[in-house]
């Protein structure tokens, strides 16, 4: 590519400031921006959801026709700008497909029963937006499921002469979600069953946009080597264990960085008090803070743990709060800790923290997504919890990490990749690590940490300063990112 500007369009469901629901979200804008500063002419493109503000963006010109089963549907085009950055954010609209409250599904997380048509829609329309600019991207990347079908769009008849030298790279950052639709959805994309089947079964009666994507990319990553790795086996692999083990060649994993400028103890504006490694009195006031903010005696010997992570499954709340077995109750009346956790998610978890909050004096939860509790959490915690099931990278440990605030992590994907166990006789880590996801190991591994707090605080003392030194760039993500395109291309050149 020497002496030729690289051109990347992000084709996504979901991209900070404008459309959130996890952190797919905080890495496609991340992304952009850090590949922009490597001089990258780099787009990005997403749904006009009803949540976004059309005043601050300019209507395009441009008046397009998306196919849409045999038919064309109508679409306009914004454009506006990813914040602190130049990268053109290109908003597709179509007020009967996105004009609704909600990304995926209802305020009650309800799918929506038109999403095979709402993202066949972004996906066909991303060929029609590069057509209606002129701009020919030389990679197109793609996240998740919701963009899955754009490889394999590529390859047939959208990539005859315009985008025909395009490469395509996917992104997986939730192998856990694949958006599979019943068989009569393939008639809105116009492809063939063989290409989007659910799986090679001959009971198979769905389509999996993912797996679609899996198969038909140039090039696959997704966002820490670990996963990359558990993806490939029976337990981790969602039933896509067999298909990424024959592509494992094209399969790479990339770290995600995180935003030091969002968050970044010394200067963060939703804290009250800043802190470095070097000075943490802030910290603790910080600490008192979020005491006081959640009701708790402010007192600096009692550890605080925190939690904040959408309430589901993958996120280990079986095992910490199921009615009955949890190990969150036996944690908040055995252990002389204050535990506070921000989520949203599952109405049984929701339920069943309320009535745990109601039993424990030491135990308080907040059922909301608010960035600056987020941000307070991070900052007053001494640990923060994650016993994931599986977490493709994770983002709250590398915060946690920055803010001095020890992770307790279960030994999965990102998680094992960006934290390093305690060592008892050195002081040596940077938080806990736990193997079995139970409720005894969640109640033993809390339990390491909480005697660690109160046994050896000089380790815990030299862990906080060392995790707030380590650095998960951007930078660095995005180097190896240049990399995955110029092999992506390069594939698809000989493929061709
Ligand atoms: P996932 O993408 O699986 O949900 P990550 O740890 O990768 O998990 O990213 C979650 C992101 O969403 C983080 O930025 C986290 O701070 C944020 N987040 C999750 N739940 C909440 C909440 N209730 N309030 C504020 N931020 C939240």
């Amino acid at each position: 590519m020497a002496g030729t500007r690289l051109k990347v369009l992000l084709v996504s469901s979901e991209a900070v400031p404008f459309a959130k629901t996890g952190g797919l979200s905080d890495v496609v804008t991340a992304l952009a921006v850090s590949l922009e500063k490597a001089g990258v002419d780099i787009r990005l493109l997403m749904p006009l959801y009803s949540s976004i503000q059309t005043g601050e963006l300019a209507e395009l010109p441009h008046k397009l026709a998306v196919p849409l089963g045999v038919l064309q549907e109508p679409a306009r085009l914004y454009q506006g700008v990813l914040p602190t950055s130049s990268v053109p954010v290109y908003f597709l609209a179509n007020d009967a497909l996105y004009r609704r409250g909600g990304i995926y599904g209802d305020r009650n997380n309800i799918p929506f029963a038109d999403n095979a048509r709402r993202f066949t829609f972004l996906n066909r329309g991303a060929f029609e937006v590069c057509r209606a600019l002129k701009w020919r991207p030389d990679v197109i990347h793609v996240h998740d499921w919701p963009t899955g079908l754009i490889p394999l769009y590529l390859r047939r008849q959208e990539s005859a002469g315009f985008l025909e030298r395009t490469a395509s790279v996917l992104t997986i950052h939730n192998i856990g979600y694949q958006g599979t639709f019943p068989k009569q959805d393939l008639f809105v994309t116009q492809l063939a069953w063989e290409e989007l089947r659910d799986s090679d079964d001959e009971e198979s009666s769905s389509i999996n946009l993912l797996r679609t994507g899996l198969r038909f990319a140039d090039l696959l990553t997704t966002v820490s080597p670990t996963y990359a790795r558990e993806i490939q086996t029976t337990e981790y692999g969602s039933r896509m264990e067999g298909l990424l083990r024959e592509r494992s060649d094209e399969l790479t994993g990339i770290l995600n960085g995180i935003d030091y400028d969002s968050w970044n103890p010394e200067n963060d504006p939703l804290v009250p008090h800043h802190f470095s490694h070097e000075e943490l009195s802030g910290k603790e006031l910080d600490k008192r803070e979020l005491q006081l903010h959640c009701g708790f005696a402010p007192d600096p010997s009692v550890p605080v743990i925190g939690m904040i992570s959408r309430l589901v499954d993958q996120k280990g709340f079986v095992e910490l709060c199921s009615p009955g077995s949890g190990s969150l109750y036996h944690i908040c009346t055995d252990m002389a800790v204050q535990f506070v956790i921000l989520g949203t998610g599952e109405p049984w978890c929701e339920e069943e923290l309320s009535a745990l909050q109601s039993r424990l004096p030491n135990l308080r939860v907040y059922l909301e997504f608010n960035n600056k509790t987020a941000h307070l959490i991070e900052a007053g915690s001494d640990f923060f919890l994650m016993p994931s099931r599986y977490e493709p990278c994770g983002l709250n440990q590398m915060y946690s990490l920055r803010y001095g605030t020890l992770p307790i992590v279960r030994r999965t994907g990102g998680l094992a990749d960006t934290v390093e166990q305690y060592d008892e006789g050195s002081g040596d880590g940077t938080g806990f690590l736990f193997d079995d996801l139970t409720p005894r190991s969640i109640y033993d591994v809390v339990g390491w940490a909480v005697w660690a707090w109160y046994n050896r605080r000089e380790h815990i003392q030299g862990m906080r300063s060392r995790a707030m030194q380590r650095r998960f760039s951007w930078e660095k993500a995005a180097g190896e990112y240049l990399a995955a395109y110029d092999k992506a291309i390069d594939r698809h050149r000989s493929r061709r």
